[in-house]
């Protein structure tokens, strides 16, 4: 319903705005809000381009004032904004630090927020599906990255809004999160718009990086190019270009970016001269993947690569590829 959208689109704009407000201007967002974004290395700058906020530590501090101002309950509710449980009703975002999520139009769909408490939980409070926010068909700062996407003709896609935003920080624009949630279909046809290329950027602390390729796999069946950057143990892009600065960070992602399959083919290699019992289980990995691309030649440029680095006769993987593609993926 068109009507009941744009109304979600303006108390969502609203809170927003309030969140920004609170942030600049009242003591407790300053003190503690402000001074955590800078804390983490955060500009005036980045803060205004991703429309940082605060949300006060009290029940309903937000909620007084929007339904003071002529927003009505039902609408608060469906934008995610109040919740409301047997006879009480209390503000979701409270005593956080806010991330607004922004669609690629620039409209605020809906809001991350970060608890600023050591072991806070949950760590990140998302809004929920609304009828304007489907999580599975957004990407954190697309509105943000889309111009450079197109004129660096590359996406990085990584974990969290802090990657995003430290990377903006590093002059890197064409970044996009998926927000803790598994890449869907839809947001890789999303990127697809702008680019063929994704290069991802996992967390270091991914747990079972054989495990996180296979979720890549998907990107490679839409069709697009995968390269990926891992980090060192126990980093994220946030908090490693932090550490290494501007250019050094830039340096790393220059020398450390793999293309997905011969990053795979590499590390399986390894191990198979570790265990040469394991070769047969790489190659069906390996030859997996290739047979996920729809590109026929894409497909015999890995088969002959993924050869010379494992050192297996094409036609092995040929024939392996082949039994892949008949009896469908
Ligand atoms: P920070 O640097 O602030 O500690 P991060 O961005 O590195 O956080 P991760 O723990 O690496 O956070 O998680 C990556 C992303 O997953 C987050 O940015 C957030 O979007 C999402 N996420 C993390 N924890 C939760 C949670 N408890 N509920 C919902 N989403 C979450
Ligand atoms: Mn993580
Ligand atoms: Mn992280
Ligand atoms: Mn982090």
């Amino acid at each position: 319903q068109q009507n009941e959208r744009d109304s979600l689109f303006i108390v969502l704009n609203y809170a927003k705005d309030y969140y920004k407000e609170i942030l600049k201007n009242h003591d407790d967002g300053r003190s503690i809000g402000l001074s955590y974004f800078k804390e983490r290395g955060f500009t005036d700058k980045t803060i205004d381009k991703f429309e940082l906020g605060y949300s006060l530590d009290e029940w309903n501090a937000f909620s007084e004032i929007a339904l003071k101002n002529a927003y009505s309950e039902d609408l608060l509710e469906k934008a995610g904004l109040l919740i409301k449980k047997d006879d009480k009703k209390y503000d979701r975002f409270r005593g956080r630090v806010i991330f607004p999520i922004h669609n690629v139009t620039g409209k605020v769909i809906a809001f991350g927020a970060r608890t600023l408490k050591k072991d806070g939980k949950p760590k990140y409070l998302n809004s929920p599906e609304t009828e304007v926010y489907h999580k599975s068909k957004i990407l954190y700062g697309l509105f943000q990255a889309k111009q450079a996407i197109r004129q660096m003709d590359n996406c990085y896609l990584v974990e969290g809004y802090t990657d995003v935003i430290s990377l903006h920080q590093s002059d890197i624009e064409n970044v996009v999160a998926s927000s803790g949630t598994s890449l869907t279909d839809d947001q890789i046809r999303l990127i697809n718009r702008w680019t063929e290329n994704i290069t991802v950027l996992f967390d270091g602390d991914t747990a079972g990086l054989k495990a996180a390729l296979r979720g890549v796999d998907m990107i490679l069946e839409a069709g697009l190019n995968v390269r990926i950057v891992v980090f060192p143990a126990g980093e994220d892009p946030d908090s490693y270009s932090r550490k290494l600065g501007t250019s050094e960070f830039k340096k790393y992602l220059k020398e450390n970016t793999r293309d997905l399959i011969t990053f795979k083919a590499g590390l399986f290699a390894e191990e198979a001269v570790k265990d040469p019992l394991k070769k047969a289980e790489s190659i069906k990995e390996i030859v997996g993947s290739i047979a996920k691309i729809p590109d026929p030649v894409k497909r015999a440029v890995y088969i002959k690569e993924t050869s010379s680095l494992l050192g297996i006769d094409e036609s092995v993987l040929l024939t392996e590829l082949n039994k892949l593609l008949i009896t469908g993926r």
